[in-house]
């Protein structure tokens, strides 16, 4: 019998290890895969590449309509192009890190992006079901989602993760993880006290706190509760 597709909502801050889980998750299960943080930045990459001032609230809104952002959604190899250019690389850049909280603050840009996302997992609910990681997933963008999962760790094991992730991109901050917290915890901030879909814990999300697992063992945690939903459903 065919496993009627499942859509799975992973949420939280950077460092949780929600990115590498969130892969891994839909690569093991055979679902596809959506990294709508990735959209964020290519929006914020484009504003940054046409001299548009991230501070000016009215002129981000204006210009996003703009931009056409396309995610390829296998979790093996996951794609971001912005007007037919591959921009994996550069949204990861310092510069695109520092403006994208204020960028995904503008309620015109997350009423486009949160379209997108939800016309990427219509799609993966007509095939074989998705898994889409980012803030505001279980609240806002998909709150029917069959399984939902805020990852969360302390600020010491966020920082120290994050920092030898930019250390491996060859990135000099990545030895600096105090400045590293530091950032993160301005980044967090600002998601969580905008006024437009702030990043959230949903009242139905199951909480996994990572600080002391190792990611082997968050991926499993989140299928066995990603099966759980499914046999309850089935
Ligand atoms: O996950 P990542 O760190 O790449 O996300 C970059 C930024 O995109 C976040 O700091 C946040 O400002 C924004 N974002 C968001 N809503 C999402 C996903 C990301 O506002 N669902």
């Amino acid at each position: 019998m065919a496993v009627p597709p499942v859509i799975v909502a992973i949420d939280g801050p950077s460092g949780t290890g929600k990115s590498s889980t969130s892969r891994a998750v839909a690569a093991r299960l055979g679902l596809d895969y959506l990294d709508t943080g990735a959209q964020y930045r290519a929006m914020t990459w484009w504003m940054l590449n046409n001299g548009i001032d991230v501070r000016d609230r009215a002129a981000v809104a204006a210009a996003s309509v703009k931009p056409s952002i396309v995610s390829g959604t296998d979790p093996l190899a996951p794609t971001i192009t912005v007007d037919g250019t591959d921009v994996s690389g550069p949204i990861r850049s310092p510069e695109v890190t520092a403006a994208v909280s204020a960028v995904s603050a503008v309620p015109e840009v997350r009423a486009r992006i949160t379209e997108l996302q939800r016309s990427i997992a219509a799609g993966a609910a007509a095939g074989v079901g998705i898994v889409v990681e980012g803030r505001d997933i279980g609240t806002t963008v998909l709150p029917a989602a069959d399984a939902k999962i805020f990852l969360t760790a302390s600020p010491e094991a966020r920082a120290a993760r994050r920092s030898a992730e930019l250390a491996g991109q060859g990135g000099v901050a990545g030895a600096d993880v105090s400045a590293t917290r530091e950032a993160l915890a301005r980044r967090d901030a600002a998601d969580a006290g905008r006024q437009a879909s702030p990043m959230a814990k949903a009242d139905d999300a199951t909480e996994v706190d990572t600080t002391e697992l190792t990611l082997e063992q968050v991926i499993e945690r989140v299928i066995s509760l990603v099966e759980q939903r499914r046999r309850r459903e089935s």
